[in-house]
């Protein structure tokens, strides 16, 4: 079986910057115990960096959500990348979930605020450590149902503060049929909340936004004396989003959310092929099978085609948001 993550395609999506400084992408898992996330996960990365429940083996709950984080070098084609998996051990897992969302906005937004300090230091690190979260993975109990009402509340808060993509877990539990109707009603629940997952309808970044950044930039320097945001350059990014990625985006919104089946052991088929999959008395789920779950979809976009977008959009839209709030709150 071949081992390959995809990671050197980064080339591709930074025009070899990566190859000059190496790549840090730092990935939230959320859900609550055994949706699948740690298999996933290592599913993803090929890896098993991420402890994984044994099977019959049962840890015992956190009381409240945990944030834990563990980080990996990988390099492939000469392309490295820090990776930094946060997990979310207690998440849901109680009769009352009341809150059990506050330590992961704390969490992401402590990040940002780690950052804007950073980069407020006259001798700043460079490049500043990026610890932010890139993307979030939100796990979706396979019930079949629709989103639940922690789903909701936990997604509407999260959406606002950094990248969500939502999956169905262990999708291999339900039906063809189910699965369909069950994404179909997930969707209509987004919508009818606002809920904005990525990637986003409309380009991430426009003129507009970088307008109002250099104008709170100047008021701070007028209003305050030892502000050092007079530092902090705001070179107008270029983002072109052209017409291939909307239509990409378009397309992978149509599959959302993911019906994803994670597996770490190797099976082989016919041919002597070695694939990731889940035997069953009655047959086999491949990982990697479009046809079978949308674990590659997945893995194609997170890994393959919008890493880059990922980090960017995180600096550029999230981070720019929290870091003029935060400035506007110090000018006053
Ligand atoms: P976590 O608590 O969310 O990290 O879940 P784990 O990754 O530890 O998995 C919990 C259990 O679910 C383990 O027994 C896994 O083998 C099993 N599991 C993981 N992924 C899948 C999947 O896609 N489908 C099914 N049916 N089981 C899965
Ligand atoms: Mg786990």
């Amino acid at each position: 079986g071949s081992t390959y993550v995809g990671i050197d395609t980064l080339q591709e999506q930074t025009r070899l910057r990566a190859l000059r400084r190496g790549y840090s992408f730092n990935l939230m898992v959320i859900g609550r115990s055994g949706l699948g996330k740690s298999t996933l996960v290592n599913t993803l990365f090929k890896s098993t960096t991420v402890s994984r429940r044994k099977v019959g083996n049962v840890d015992p709950l956190p009381t409240t959500t945990q944030v834990r984080h563990t980080s990996t070098a990988l390099t492939e084609g000469g392309v490295h990348l820090d990776l930094t998996i946060t997990d979310t051990p207690g998440f849901g897992d109680h009769v009352n979930n009341e809150n059990c969302w506050d330590p992961i906005v704390t969490y992401i937004e402590k990040q940002y605020e780690r950052y804007l300090e950073e980069e407020q230091k006259v001798d700043r690190l460079l490049p500043i450590p990026d610890t932010r979260i890139h993307c979030c993975l939100y796990f979706i109990s396979p019930t079949g149902h629709s989103l639940s009402s922690l789903d909701v509340e936990v997604l509407s808060r999260l959406d606002k503060i950094t990248n969500v993509i939502p999956v169905i877990a262990k999708a291999d539990t339900l039906t063809v049929e189910e699965r369909s109707a069950f994404k179909e009603r997930i969707r209509a629940d987004l919508t009818d909340h606002g809920i904005n997952i990525y990637p986003p309808t409309s380009p991430t970044t426009n003129t507009t936004t970088n307008t109002t950044t250099t104008t709170t930039n100047t008021s701070s320097t007028t209003t305050n004396d030892h502000n050092t945001t007079t530092t902090t350059t705001t070179s107008p990014k270029t983002t072109t989003t052209n017409i291939n990625d909307l239509d990409s985006n378009t397309k992978i919104r149509e599959r959302v959310p993911f019906g994803v089946v994670g597996s770490c052991v190797w099976h082989e088929v016919h041919g002597g092929r070695a694939v990731l999959g889940r035997r069953c008395s009655w047959g086999m789920v491949e990982v990697e099978n479009k046809n079978h779950n949308d674990f590659a979809y997945l893995r194609d976009m997170l890994i393959r085609t919008h890493m880059q977008d990922l980090i960017d959009s995180t600096s550029e839209r999230h981070y720019e948001n929290f870091r003029r709030v935060r400035l506007a709150k110090t000018a006053t």
